[in-house]
């Protein structure tokens, strides 16, 4: 995770959206004659970042309530004056589709401008068949025309709706029975996603989502060991999950659990720093172990309303001791491993989709010490400048 290939003095040809040559620009000038050239001296020039955890399909922000935790006010008291999850859950269910389309655009510009070129994006505040639906294809509409990738993920489980918490079970049927295939067979989603913690789903109705996803072809991730190690990267790593994520709690049986199943560990070190968590993933322990660790911002209005993959690497390597090159490579090609896109994205080689970012930066590093700036100059998605001064 330490070598990033450094290539000075480099340049990289594009055609049709793919990358046909890395090498060094005397010798791209000598073969090549581009139609479009885009001068990066003095910058550096990288893969586009890939967030492999997301949750953007939301309208109202909480800003409030984040100042009422400041205050010391705690979240169940919160949650009595109608704040947390559910009214986040509430405002995207008042909302038209064109209004969640709006907000969720507007989410999705954003991680562009920051250098991100692909984001995987769950849906999860509907909580209803009518409402998580509407956000599966808000999402797929934003597939179609957004110059972002986007890979979509159900998280219907992801709270236990308010109606139905005098019978969860009703609830988790409409799940495995109804809205898990119903995705699936529309082809709304690539991945199923549940919540797996105390107070939220337990590992046993976990398994039977994942299950049921797993039917219909939906390959699984688990939201994992955030708060309390109730046996979730075990779950994942038993399911062949494709990433579990958060993993602040996890233990050593639980790494061992990930590496035995080639689960790729997402850690979202910015959401620990914004509620103040007095700990976080082991990500040295992880990267000593060989496991593939990746990055993600967790974008979201509760917990983590940060969609900046630089300052997720900023936060990993002061608070998780990753180095800068460890933190690069986990935003970028462990990243895309996560969302099984490694032969696509994530790397600046031939024959990879021409995702790139041009940082106003002359040393790499800096993209994550000078922290809380957007040092990205330009970003091209497919071949094309959808972002800088170039873009058209
Ligand atoms: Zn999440």
């Amino acid at each position: 995770m330490r070598d990033l290939g450094f290539l000075p003095e480099g340049a990289v040809a594009v055609d049709a959206g793919k990358i046909v040559r890395v090498g060094p620009t005397v010798d791209l000038e000598a073969d090549f004659a581009p139609e479009v050239r885009l001068d990066a001296r003095g910058g550096v020039v990288a893969p586009g970042f890939v967030d492999p955890h997301t949750h953007p399909v939301f309208t109202a922000t909480r800003e409030a309530e984040w100042e009422l935790r400041i205050e010391g006010i705690p979240y169940e008291e919160i949650a009595r004056r109608g704040g947390g999850i559910l009214s986040t859950v509430r405002a995207v269910r008042a909302a038209s589709a064109e209004e969640l389309e709006a907000a969720t655009r507007a989410h999705l510009d954003s991680f562009l401008a920051q250098g991100t070129t692909t984001v995987e994006a769950k849906s999860g505040y509907g909580l209803s068949w009518r409402d998580e639906l509407k956000s599966l294809q808000v999402l797929q509409r934003l597939q179609a025309f957004h110059p972002i990738g986007v890979v979509a993920t159900f998280l219907g489980a992801h709270e236990i709706p308010a109606e139905h918490r005098n019978d969860r079970e009703a609830w988790i049927r409409i799940l495995t029975d109804q809205l898990i295939p119903e995705a699936a067979t529309r082809g709304l989603a690539k991945y199923c996603d549940v919540f797996c913690e105390r107070g939220v789903y337990t590992v046993e109705e976990s398994r039977r989502i994942l299950r049921a996803a797993q039917r219909v072809g939906l390959r699984a991730r688990v939201h994992a060991d955030e708060f309390s190690a109730l046996g979730a990267s075990e779950l994942a790593g038993e399911m062949k999950a494709v990433s579990a994520d958060h993993l602040v709690s996890i233990t050593d049986a639980g790494i061992r659990a990930l590496k035995d199943n080639d689960v790729i560990p997402v850690l979202l070190p910015a959401t620990s720093f914004f509620l103040n968590l007095p700990h976080d993933a082991p990500a040295r322990k992880m990267i000593e172990e060989g496991l593939p660790v990746a990055l993600a911002t967790d974008f979201n209005p509760g917990s983590c309303p940060c969609d900046s993959m630089p300052l997720v690497m900023t936060v990993a390597c002061v608070r998780l001791r990753m180095t800068p090159a460890e933190a690069f490579t986990a935003a970028t090609v462990n990243a895309a491993a996560a969302l099984e896109l490694q032969d696509e994205i994530g790397l600046l080689r031939e024959g990879m989709q021409a995702d790139l970012v041009v940082f106003a930066v002359p040393d790499y590093r800096r993209i994550a010490y000078r922290f809380g700036a957007n040092h990205v100059a330009a970003v091209v998605k497919r071949g094309k400048i959808v972002v800088g001064a170039e873009a058209d």
